[in-house]
């Protein structure tokens, strides 16, 4: 066991230092957020999705379309994977979302991908949750903070075989959908976006904590594919995720994905995002 090592004689100095933002990001390329709220007016559905409880589904969205996840019947929590329909190395990119928007997104903010692409691959178009902000527990909705609950933690830490994990599911629904094995799959599931979830740290020991969603059937998420995506969503075996997320225990409820197309040229002259700009040499010739 170490022994936590005496302070310096300026230890109150030190911490006193005031924090400053990694990356700021008024540089970001900004969404034409009242361009896609043109397109959404006169959009058509054109596909839906409902996701069983404990168990995942797989959509697939067109660049330049909509969607929307929807809780229904009860408060439900989602764990969310986009990849590139077209080649699926890239994907979402979880930590460096959470770097450029912060711990949890809403409306304006985006889903990165994964390097070398970098580039916005979804956009939050609207969030009936937007007005949870932050809570008094530092708490708060649609997360990129955590992983998603998966079996392997779950036997590290309980030795148990649970295989309705947000991570299995996914697993399960990205095999069915491309037609390959469970292991193939598996490689291809990453961190997720947490729809729904209410989450932090705790201030104290830093923890990662859950509380009981506030999502209510009728709220929505809804999102702009910006490259042509292809999704899975597991519904949570936690349910709201108020207590537990690795059992059949918490009461579990679908989740809708519905899809929508915007009219005939109502995205003018919008074009899918270019790759990243970086020339990838790493300083070799
Ligand atoms: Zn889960």
């Amino acid at each position: 066991m170490s022994s936590t090592p005496a302070a310096p004689a300026d230890a109150a100095d030190r911490r006193a230092v005031k924090p400053v933002i990694c990356y700021p990001n008024d540089t970001l390329p900004a969404p034409d957020l009242a361009l896609y709220s043109q397109a959404r007016e006169g959009a058509a559905k054109t596909g839906e999705v409902l996701v069983t409880p404990r168990d995942a589904a797989c959509f697939e969205v067109p660049a330049g379309h909509f969607f929307r996840i929807t809780s229904v019947e009860g408060p439900q929590v989602g764990d969310l994977n986009l990849w590139n329909k077209n080649d699926l190395s890239e994907r979402f990119y979880s930590g460096k979302t959470r770097a450029l928007h912060g711990t949890h997104i809403t409306t304006g903010e985006r889903m990165w991908t994964s390097f070398p692409h970098l580039r916005p691959m979804a956009t939050i178009v609207a969030d009936t949750l937007g007005w949870y902000g932050i809570d008094e527990f530092g708490g708060s909705v649609h997360d990129v903070i955590g992983t998603r609950c998966d079996p392997y933690t779950g036997n590290l830490l309980a030795g148990s075989q649970y295989h309705h994990c947000c991570h299995s599911n996914l697993t399960r629904a990205l095999a069915d959908h491309l037609g390959i094995s469970p292991a193939e799959a598996e490689p291809h599931v990453h961190d997720v976006l947490n729809v729904f979830m209410c989450t932090g740290f705790t201030r104290d020991t830093g923890q990662y904590f859950m509380k009981a969603s506030p999502v209510r059937p009728g709220d929505y998420l809804e999102f702009f594919a910006e490259i042509d995506l292809l999704g899975s969503l597991s519904a949570c075996p936690g349910g709201d995720c108020s207590a537990e997320h690795s059992s059949d225990t918490a009461a579990c409820y679908p989740l809708l994905v519905e899809v929508f197309a915007p009219g005939e040229g109502a995205l003018g002259d919008w074009r899918s995002p270019p790759r990243n700009g970086y020339d990838r040499s790493h300083g070799r010739s």
